[in-house]
């Protein structure tokens, strides 16, 4: 089979890999949908920064793609049929760590004592028609979703949900979430469908029209004027209750966190990068909570899966683009420019 691969500097390369079998603990899924996340971009443009997401060591051509979606085609031998069956309708949770130490058995195996496999970065990925994993990393999808919604909850969307929940986001709460690309405008929609107000920032007018399309109540340029000022004129003088920043900018997450209300909680679930902020007038005085969010657990991924199908949320209009494995160039080319919505490729 033919798989992508990331050769730095914006070059890909569709290679040939042998077809996976599974090893008695595996599933090989037959992927359906697998995503882009904005994280990919990261591994996609250079070998210099990808370093300082502290993901591992890559040793030789690894398939790209961590938000796998598919069919189970083949399962191992050791597999209780409780887990894994062929022809199951899954989602992948992309990690994998060694099964045993705290983290691991409460589902959040990316934090594995012992390191985690993280498909799509250090180990092969969703990028290709096949894909080998352990069955411990399957997240069955409801009958309702489709596969393209089933690979935005495999990281983009699941990793929003998360974040809302880190915060106790609730219907009361107004948020403003700065960065409306696929995670932010996955939180826009998650948060406005959980009944909260939601501030929409973003320096790009289409992202902005998007979010507006996605259920933000109010839209804002940062780059029209002070963005902190808006957020306060919108509450009142007070500031957002809850904030949320997805671009993993300094000046996105400022605003988030100078944003925020007393007694208010900024989040962080943008990747890379940095930011210094006076610890006594933005912290401290507004009692402020500041919390990072990575990713989810497997059984977060599933709660994420069944919200999306019982609140018939759209997450599938998330897709700006759709496209064939064998026009991966272009694809890439397009979600680079980081002006339009996310991609996806369908295998069938
Ligand atoms: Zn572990
Ligand atoms: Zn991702």
């Amino acid at each position: 089979m033919r798989g992508v691969t990331f050769l730095g500097e914006r070059r890909l390369q569709l290679m040939e890999f042998p077809d996976p079998t599974p090893g008695p603990q595996d599933v090989v899924v037959e992927i359906q949908a697998s995503g882009m996340c904005g994280s990919d971009l990261k591994f996609y443009r250079a070998s210099g920064e990808t370093a300082s997401l502290g993901l591992g060591k890559v040793s030789g051509p690894v398939i790209a793609g961590h938000e796998p979606c598919g069919v189970v085609a083949a399962v191992g031998g050791a597999v209780d049929e409780r887990i894994a069956r062929i022809g199951d309708r899954v989602m992948v949770h992309h990690y994998s760590g060694c099964g045993t130490c705290a983290h691991c058995r409460t589902g959040w195996s990316q934090m594995c004592v012992a390191g985690s496999t993280v498909y799509g970065v250090t180990g092969h990925g969703a990028h290709a028609p096949y894909m080998k994993v352990p069955a411990h990393t399957l997240v069955s999808l409801p009958d309702e979703l489709g596969f393209a919604t089933g690979a935005a909850i495999s990281c983009g969307t699941g990793t929003a949900y998360q974040a809302l929940r880190r915060m106790n986001l609730t219907g009361g709460d107004t948020i403003a979430v700065v960065g409306q690309g696929p995670v932010g405008l996955s939180a826009t929609q998650l948060a406005a469908a959980m009944g909260a107000r939601v501030i929409a920032l973003d320096v790009s007018a289409e992202r902005l029209a998007r979010a507006e399309e996605f259920g933000a109540h109010v839209l804002f340029d940062p780059r029209s004027g002070d963005a902190v000022a808006a957020i306060r004129s919108l509450t009142h003088g007070a500031g957002a209750d809850k904030t949320l920043d997805t671009s993993g900018t300094a000046d996105g997450r400022l605003i988030a966190v100078r944003g925020a209300r007393a007694w208010g909680a900024a989040c962080f679930v943008g990747e890379g990068g940095d930011v210094t902020i006076e610890v006594s007038p933005l912290m401290l005085r507004k009692q402020l909570t500041i919390v990072g969010s990575w990713t989810f657990s497997t059984s977060i991924q599933a709660d994420c899966a069944r919200f999306v199908a019982d609140r018939k949320i759209d997450v599938d209009r998330l897709f700006t683009h759709r496209w064939r494995l064998d026009q991966a160039q272009e694809a890439y080319r397009v979600f680079d420019r980081q002006t339009e919505g996310k991609g996806v490729f369908l295998m069938h």
